[in-house]
């Protein structure tokens, strides 16, 4: 089959190979006389208006009736063949699943080009039950689902379970026995949903924001082969107490707000802390640690007020100072973290991320939807 596309309507459709085609009214009649494949679905001219006002009376339920009494006044209008467009458009729209219209969403106001970011794009046919558009600037086509970390991915009627597993933190073995897929497939789904909402870190913190480090294992999970020591099973201990080349720091502060960011450390000196923190911190915020030469030397760098509890006097409490906000948040994240039974250390910023996510509602859990929207780069 040989890819067409009429220019004069913007249909894309397929003739047979060999099938001569002069020009591009022959082309509109092969396609009107259903000798090719599906009857079109694309939005073209005034019976494309109409589908697309058919599509937002069925997306929003709450509609006022005069306005639908015009669109079914104009439906009153359509030749046989606008009809048949109509009842394509609608068809296709019944079959369109959740996840399809969250991915459409995000283009609901302007189609950006993923490839140029312009934002002069016109409709091109439909592309894996998608709407496909074509780049005024570069020429490219695309769709919503283009340039975003679950292209590429098939399977898509599973994808609101998968965020569903996200925001319930199941395990890889359960999310594959839920939605039947294998355990690779959701491994990589995982991780492909989470590549943007481990971006997801708050504006800044503010009033007085508490900062601490914790410790994950280095682990190798998953890496069969070309360690320079013995696996550890199921995530195990390291062999030292304390920091050491076994461990990776995670730094978190977070506010009395609740407001928290973190990040994976490659060091814990200093100019790493300080460069971690700085793009976070407001001016005025009130830095509390537990006394890190490190982070009291960073806070100074920043340039903002620091209090240090000295935990090793057995102060845990001073006034408005402590840490009890990050030691909590790291206990719970650490407990979350060891139903995976060790993370690896090249995920461990997207299971901070997740983790970030889940509480940033306050025990409220995103939706499934939301989880979708933010994967696919939105805001949840
Ligand atoms: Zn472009």
């Amino acid at each position: 089959m040989r890819k067409n596309a009429d220019y004069l309507t913007g249909i894309n459709f397929e003739t047979a190979p060999g099938v001569e085609v002069s020009n591009d009214k022959a082309l509109f009649a092969n396609r009107v006389g259903g000798s090719f494949g599906e009857p079109p679905m694309e939005d073209t001219g005034r019976h494309g208006a109409v589908a697309a006002q058919l599509r937002r009376v069925i997306q929003e339920p709450g509609m006022r009736k005069p306005e639908l009494n015009r669109i079914t006044a104009a439906l009153r209008n359509l030749t046989p063949m606008q009809r048949r467009v109509v009842a394509a458009e609608l068809a296709l729209l019944d079959k369109q699943p959740a996840t399809t219209l969250i991915i459409e969403g995000r283009f609901a106001t302007t189609a950006a080009c993923p490839h140029c970011q312009a934002k002069d794009a016109i409709r091109y046919g439909h592309a894996n039950g998608l709407q496909r558009y074509r780049c005024r600037e570069c020429g490219k086509t695309f769709s919503a689902l283009t340039g975003t970390p679950l292209c590429g991915l098939h399977n898509r009627g599973k994808w609101l379970g998968q965020a569903e597993a996200l925001r319930d933190g199941l395990t890889l073995h359960k999310v594959a026995d839920a939605l039947h897929i294998h355990v690779s497939t959701a491994h990589r789904w995982r991780h492909r949903f989470l590549a943007l909402p481990m971006a997801i870190q708050p504006q800044a913190l503010t009033g007085i924001a508490e900062a601490d480090e914790t410790m994950f294992l280095l682990s190798f999970k998953g890496k069969r082969s070309g360690l320079d020591r013995k696996a550890r099973k199921r995530g195990g201990k390291a062999s030292k107490r304390g920091l050491s080349h076994e461990q990776v720091p995670v730094l978190v502060a977070r506010d009395r707000a609740g407001v928290t960011m973190d990040c994976v450390l490659k060091a814990m000196d200093m100019t790493t802390l300080s460069a971690a923190l700085k793009p976070f911190l407001t001016k005025d915020v009130v830095l509390c640690t537990d006394g890190s030469l490190a982070l009291a030397a960073a806070a100074r760098h920043i340039g903002v007020e620091h209090h240090a509890v000295n935990l090793s006097a057995g102060i845990r409490v001073d006034g408005a100072w402590h840490v009890q906000n990050v030691n909590a948040y790291h206990s719970r994240l650490k407990a979350w973290v060891c139903k995976f039974r060790g993370v690896a250390t090249c995920y461990l910023a997207n299971y901070l991320g997740w983790f970030r996510a889940l509480d940033r509602e306050h025990g409220n859990d995103p939706k499934p939807a939301q989880w979708l929207t933010m994967a696919l780069g939105g805001t949840a």
